[in-house]
């Protein structure tokens, strides 16, 4: 056969192919859409991992924008039981993708009250009271101000939980499990060397401290202990010696990162398109984040066996670009750092000092 022969029968089979496709378009589509719910629909992660503790991260992005990263969001899955560590936009999706199922939420902890970390909650006080047909609404706790965040969103979403439960009946929507309970604990008590305990039943025990994120007052992380394994949520903060005490000889830290060599490029472009005052604020906010350099500072000082970047920014779109974003940090740090990435789920087993990491998507 020559050249042209196979190039023409070639072509002919693409021709082929692509008039397939279009007249199969709708019976193709819906099978795609079969496999799908297949393998997601009624997915529940939490069923499958073993007795331990385990860290789910639905959220790793921050206020700017990156497509692959939801707002600040971990999951601490203890027990069959779910408890999230802040939830910003998008973080109900990311569970969903996750299969982590809203329904199974015992309680949600804040850290702060930026937007940013409380935005993705109306989705997920939705998901979790439908999801479970809870009765009784969903436990949020934080630092005083909390009050100020619950009742605001039960305000705002009061409509929509009677147009549930008319819509699904009450046996599926109760009225009373709409919205957040807030659980307002005392800063200055969370400011005391050991911190405060906040939670504690089964085995977890769940402690807040407070951080350093002035001007914002107040502002916490939290540490949960179960089974003899522990993970630390920095929240938003500088170097904080309060954090490196409260983290000392965690199994895993997760703490937030800005890379200032990296936000400065974003803030040069703003100033030279004239928007000085968008400039102004690449400025103001290198001073309450943490570098990865001093993340990692904060782990070595603790004594941490496992570093975890989240609330990143700026975006990191690619993993090509995680050098840079890191900078120096691993000579800060001689143990693993992982750049967090949505979908990430570590697992810390009982009776083991291992962690695993695997993508939930
Ligand atoms: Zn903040
Ligand atoms: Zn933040």
């Amino acid at each position: 056969m020559t050249l042209r022969r196979i190039a023409f029968a070639g072509l002919a089979l693409l021709l082929v192919v692509v008039g397939l496709l279009v007249v199969f378009q709708r019976p193709i589509g819906t099978r795609v859409l079969e496999r799908l719910a297949d393998s997601q629909v009624g997915r529940d992660t939490v069923a499958t991992v073993p007795d331990g503790l385990h860290v789910g991260l639905c959220g790793t992005g921050s206020p700017m924008p990156d497509p692959t990263r939801a707002g600040p969001c971990s999951a601490v899955i203890v027990a069959g039981k779910v408890f999230l560590v802040d939830s910003g936009e998008g973080s109900a999706r990311s569970l969903s993708r996750m299969g982590i199922p809203a329904g199974r939420i015992e309680a949600i902890f804040l850290t702060h009250f930026h937007s940013d970390h409380i935005d993705g909650l109306p989705p997920v006080l939705m998901q979790r009271w439908i999801g479970g047909t809870h009765a009784r609404p969903t436990p949020l706790f934080g630092p005083e101000g909390v009050e100020t965040v619950a009742n605001g969103f039960n305000v705002a979403y009061a409509l929509d939980g009677t147009y549930r439960s008319a819509h699904h009946g009450a046996a599926l929507a109760p009225p009373s499990g709409h919205g957040a309970m807030p659980m307002a604990f005392s800063a200055t008590a969370a400011a005391a060397p050991a911190g405060l305990v906040v939670y504690r039943a089964d085995g977890l025990v769940v402690t807040a401290f407070s951080v350093d994120h002035g001007p914002v007052h107040p502002a916490v992380g939290y540490r949960f202990d179960y089974a003899g394994r522990s993970v630390v949520f920095s929240g938003d903060t500088v170097r904080s010696p309060h954090l490196t005490a409260m983290a000392r000889d965690a199994d895993l830290l997760v703490h937030e990162a800005l890379q200032p060599a990296l936000l400065s490029a974003v803030e040069r472009r703003l100033d030279e398109r004239d928007m000085p005052h968008l400039a102004q604020i690449m400025r103001d906010i290198v001073n309450y984040h943490a570098t990865p350099e001093q993340a990692a500072d904060t782990a070595r000082e603790a004594g941490v066996d496992a570093l975890v970047l989240n609330h990143l920014v700026p975006p990191q779109p690619l993993d090509y670009g995680y050098a840079a974003f890191l900078g120096d940090a691993r000579k800060h740090y001689d143990g693993p750092i992982t750049v967090g990435e949505d979908g990430m789920l570590f697992s810390l087993p009982r009776g083991t000092d291992t962690i695993a990491r695997k993508r939930l998507f």
